[in-house]
C-alpha cells in the first residue's frame, strides 16, 4: 500500500486517482502528524509526502519515519513546488531511497518513479527475508552442533564412569573415543586389544558389522598388559541412529570369566553325571527285563503290572540323562551323527505309533505324510519328532488332539509341522524357546522338565541344515517345524 501525506485534498484526490488508475492500493494523511501515526500503525510499501505542509513539514516528518526501525527503509518521494537539490532531501532521510517530483505532477513521471520504488521496495522486502532465513538456519545449525557436542561429552562421561571397557566408533568403523580401562588391555586407542590366538578376529567380525549395520556380539579372550592369563570378555556394539541413518557405534567389552568357568562347571558336571547314572541305569533295564521274564510265567499279573509301570519310569528317567548327556556332547563338539539315505515316511509312522502306544488318550492325526527321502541320522530326526510330539500333548491339558503333517516345499525341502491346542507360548518367549535350559515360565510351574529338549532339537536340525521354528498363539495353541533339505539336493 501506498501511503500519500498532504495537506491539500484536492493533490491527495488527484495523485489517488492516478495511483488507483495504476491497480495502487492507496492511504491518505492530511498532515505530517496524522502520517507519522499511520506509518506507526501500518506497513507501506511507498510514502509520498509533501513537502511544504503547516505544522510538520515534509523533511521533519521524512526524518522522524528513519528514526522508526519499522518504517526506516521504506522508499519516500517528496512532493515539491520547485525542484529540490538531491543533497539537501537526503539529509533528512539518509537511510531510505529518496527521489522528488515538481507540482504540477506529471502523472507519467509520477507512475515511472512510484512503480521503480515499490519494484525496489519488493526485492528489498524479498532480500531481508533471505537474510532472516540464513539467520535462522545459521542459528539452528549452531544449537544443534552444540546440542550434540553437549551430547557426545555426556556419553563420555557414562562410558568413562561404567566398570567395562568402552568405545565409540564412527559410522564408517574407524575408534574415535575409548575410555580408561580400555589401556588395561591394549596399548593403542585406535585398535582393538589384541585377543587370544585361538578366537576370532575382531577386525574381521567388526568389518563386517560396519558393512552390514547390525549391533554385533561376540566373546573374545583378552588379558591385561603386563599379565600371562587370557579372560573371556562379551563384546556388544550397537549403532546410534538418527532418522534410520546410522550415526556412530558404541561398544562395551564385560568380563565374564566368571560367569564362563562357573558354566565350564556346569557343563563338565553334567557330563560326568549323566555318564555315573547311565551304566547302572542300563543294568536296571536289563534286570527288569530278566524279571519281568521270568515272572511272565508263573502267571502273577499284579507283580508284572508293577514291572511293566516300573518300565516306564525307567524309560522317562533314560531319556532324561540321554538328553543331559546329549547336552554336554552339544557343548563339548562331540555330538555324533550317523548319516545315511532315508524315507521319512515310514519313520514319521513309526514315531507316531509309538506315541499312541505310549500316551493313552490321546489322538495323533497324520494329515499328510509326504513320501520323500533324506540323507541324515534317521534316530535323530526320530528323537526331534517324538520331541515335538510329545511337547504338544504334554502341554495341551485341556485338548489332546495333535495333528502331524509333512510336505514338500519348493522342490527342495520337507517340512514336518505339529500342530496343537493347548496352552501356546506367549510373542516375546516364542525366541527363546529353542535355547538352553530355557522355560516359558508360565508353563514351568505346572509341567514338568529340564527346557532342554528343544535345544537339542535345534542343534539336530542345525546339523542337517534344516530350519525349525515356532507359531504360536496365547491360550491357542502352537505350530512348531523344521525343515530338512531332500536327498536329492544335498
Ligand atoms: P521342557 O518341555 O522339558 O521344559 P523343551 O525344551 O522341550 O523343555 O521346551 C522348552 C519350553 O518350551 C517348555 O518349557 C515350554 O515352556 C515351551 N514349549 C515347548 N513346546 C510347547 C508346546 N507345544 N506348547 C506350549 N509350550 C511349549
Amino acid at each position: 500500500m501506498i501511503l500519500i501525506i498532504d495537506d491539500s485534498p484536492e493533490n491527495i484526490f488527484s495523485l489517488k486517482k492516478i495511483l488507483e488508475l495504476h491497480n495502487q492500493e492507496v492511504d491518505t494523511a492530511l498532515s505530517g502528524e496524522e502520517g507519522l501515526k499511520k506509518v506507526l500503525k501500518n506497513n507501506y510499501a511507498l510514502i509520498i509526502l509533501d513537502v511544504q505542509m503547516p505544522g510538520m513539514d515534509g523533511f521533519e516528518v521524512a526524518e522522524t519515519i528513519s528514526g522508526y526501525s519499522k518504517a526506516k527503509d521504506t522508499p519516500i518521494i517528496f512532493l515539491s513546488a520547485i525542484s529540490i537539490d538531491k543533497k539537501y532531501i537526503t539529509k533528512g532521510y539518509a537511510s531510505g531511497a529518496v527521489d522528488y517530483i515538481t507540482k504540477p505532477v506529471d502523472a507519467d513521471i509520477l507512475m515511472l518513479k512510484v512503480k521503480t520504488f515499490l519494484k525496489l521496495y519488493e526485492q528489498t522486502r524479498e532480500l531481508n527475508e533471505i537474510q532472516q532465513a540464513l539467520r535462522e538456519e545459521i542459528e539452528y545449525k549452531n544449537q544443534a552442533q552444540s546440542e550434540l557436542r553437549e551430547r557426545v561429552q555426556e556419553l563420555r562421561s557414562i562410558l568413562e564412569s561404567i566398570p567395562q571397557i568402552a568405545f565409540t566408533a564412527k559410522r564408517n568403523g574407524k575408534i574415535e573415543f575409548v575410555n580408561q580401562h580400555w589401556f588395561n588391555y591394549g596399548q593403542l586407542e585406535s585398535e582393538f586389544p589384541p585377543t587370544h590366538p585361538d578366537d576370532k578376529s575382531i577386525l574381521e567380525e567388526w568389518n563386517q558389522t560396519i558393512k552390514t549395520g547390525l549391533p554385533l556380539t561376540m566373546e573374545v579372550r583378552f588379558r591385561k598388559r603386563r599379565s600371562e592369563d587370557y579372560r573371556w570378555h562379551l563384546l556388544k556394539a550397537l549403532p546410534v541412529k538418527e532418522d534410520e541413518q546410522i550415526m556412530k557405534w558404541v561398544g562395551t567389552f564385560t568380563d565374564i570369566e566368571e560367569q564362563k568357568q562357573s558354566e565350564q562347571k556346569k557343563d563338565e558336571f553334567i557330563s560326568i553325571a549323566s555318564h555315573e547314572l547311565k551304566t547302572p541305569l542300563t543294568s536296571i533295564k536289563a534286570y527288569l527285563q530278566l524279571l519281568q521274564r521270568s515272572i511272565e510265567s508263573t502267571g502273577n499279573n499284579v507283580v508284572v503290572n508293577y514291572l511293566q509301570r516300573t518300565q516306564v519310569q525307567i524309560e522317562k528317567l533314560h531319556h532324561l540323562i540321554t538328553d543331559l548327556l546329549d547336552i554336554s556332547k552339544i557343548e563339548s563338539g562331540k555330538l555324533k551323527f550317523n548319516k545315511k539315505l532315508f524315507d521319512l515316511g515310514p519313520v514319521v509312522q513309526s514315531v507316531v505309533e509309538t506315541i499312541r502306544q505310549t500316551h493313552e488318550g490321546s489322538t495323533v492325526i497324520i494329515k499328510n505324510n509326504a513320501q520323500v527321502q533324506i540323507y541324515g541320522d534317521s534316530e535323530r530326526i526320530e528323537q526331534v519328532i517324538i520331541n515335538y510330539l510329545t511337547n504338544a500333548l504334554k502341554y495341551s491339558p485341556d485338548s489332546r488332539e495333535v495333528e502331524l503333517e509333512t510336505f514338500i516345499l519348493n522342490n527342495k525341502e520337507v517340512r514336518v509341522n505339529i500342530k496343537d491346542k493347548g496352552i501356546g507360548i506367549p510373542m516375546e518367549k516364542q525366541t527363546n524357546i529353542f535355547q538352553k535350559f530355557y522355560r516359558a515360565e508360565d508353563s514351568s510351574s505346572r509341567f514338568q522338565g529340564l527346557g532342554i529338549g528343544l535345544y537339542i532339537c535345534a542343534e539336530i536340525i542345525k546339523r542337517h541344515n534344516g530350519k525349525y521354528g515356532v507359531q504360536s498363539e496365547e491360550g491357542k495353541g502352537s505350530l512348531f517345524y523344521f525343515t530338512i533339505p531332500l536327498a536329492s539336493h544335498t
